[in-house]
């Protein structure tokens, strides 16, 4: 009887350590897929300039769909592929064996579509360099920020017509695709859907966020753009009203939003762009449409990865230092601000 008992004792614990082992496994795992997760994301470039080689870039897809990824903002892109297949955030991403192309290759080829927030440089450089070695895809964008690829960067001028319109000839790699405010589109070849809000940027550039959508879960990416109340709009107030049914039903995995300063900057300095001050004064107002009632619990949990961080050639404490901490102590929302690295991995 006591080596039945003793037996079965090592037995439970054998059990026990082997679940908290695959428990543990799959909770540092990469991308693992037991979980409801949505979106898989992958930082291509993670900040503002003037890192050249880690401005903005992130390449999203449905957990179990790497074949469908798309970029949003291609200012980085085999730059990034690299540093993340260097860490193994690419694991799934298989080059077939009859293919001659690179890893960084073929992934840059695999890329379905890209969304582009606005055409400052910071935001489109990669596609314009890396455009020889790239596939046919189509890049979606607003008229207006479409129109400025056409007439200022694709125009045999400051490099090769690799479009379907403007100056001629066109090659005809990228498709420009329209899609303006309030408008929804599926996006070709993937299984998601994507619907474009108007941002003010630095006026008078405008920028665009993109809700887009997979299995009726959502994520919102904000390309730059900084508080209503500097930029004498109401886009985010009216995206926020959008979105809040999608939060009360917690549909919403993640909110990509960009900071560039740190709070000290002066309003008239700004720029279009946010300081962590700021932030918190916007997503307390997205709390407030979100529960009247119970605001300061409506957010808890809400996943917001911080984009475009501008870094500056200083010793420390760095503007991602000092973001950092102000975030954490301005916090009053319970959100769960994740401020990436380049080459990193996030399941959303
Ligand atoms: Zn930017
Ligand atoms: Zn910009």
């Amino acid at each position: 009887m006591k080596i039945i008992v003793k037996c079965s004792l090592v037995f439970l614990l054998v059990l026990f350590v082997s679940i908290a082992l695959v428990t543990a496994e799959n909770i540092y795992a990469d991308g693992d897929f037991w979980t409801d997760e949505t979106f898989s994301l992958v930082v291509l470039g993670s900040r503002g300039g003037p890192r050249i080689d880690d401005v903005s870039g992130f390449m999203i897809w449905p957990v179990e769909k790497p074949e469908e990824a798309i970029v949003f903002d291609p200012g980085v892109l085999t730059v990034g592929i690299r540093k993340a297949d260097e860490k193994n955030n690419l694991w799934d991403f298989r080059v077939p064996e009859d293919s001659n192309l690179t890893r960084e290759g073929w992934i840059l080829q695999n890329i379905k579509a890209y969304l582009v927030s606005h055409a400052h440089l910071d935001h489109i450089a990669a596609m314009v360099i890396n455009s020889p070695e790239d596939s046919a895809k189509d890049i979606i964008a607003t008229d207006t920020t479409l129109t400025h690829l056409q007439d200022n960067i694709f125009n045999w001028e400051i490099w090769p017509n690799f479009g379907d319109a403007g100056p001629e000839p066109h090659l005809g790699q990228y498709s420009y695709v329209s899609l303006n405010h309030m408008e929804e589109m599926s996006i070709n070849n993937t299984s998601m859907n994507v619907q474009a809000f108007e941002l003010m940027h630095d006026p008078p550039t405008k920028s665009t966020a993109f809700l887009i959508e997979h299995d009726e879960n959502y994520m919102l990416l904000f390309g730059d753009t900084g508080p209503d109340e500097i930029q004498e709009t109401d886009h985010l107030n009216n995206i926020w009203h959008e979105i809040a049914p999608l939060i009360r039903e917690d549909k919403l995995k993640g909110i990509l939003l960009e900071v560039a300063y740190t709070s000290d900057r002066p309003d008239g300095l700004l720029f279009g762009h946010f300081t962590p001050k700021w932030m918190m004064e916007e997503l307390n107002n997205l709390a407030e449409i979100v529960d009247p009632d119970n605001p300061e619990e409506a957010l808890e949990g809400l996943s917001l990865l911080v984009t475009h961080i501008k870094p500056k050639f200083v010793h420390e404490p760095t503007p991602r230092q000092v973001i950092e901490k102000e975030l954490n102590e301005l916090n009053n929302l319970g959100i769960n601000f994740i401020i990436p690295y380049q080459g990193h991995r996030y399941n959303f």
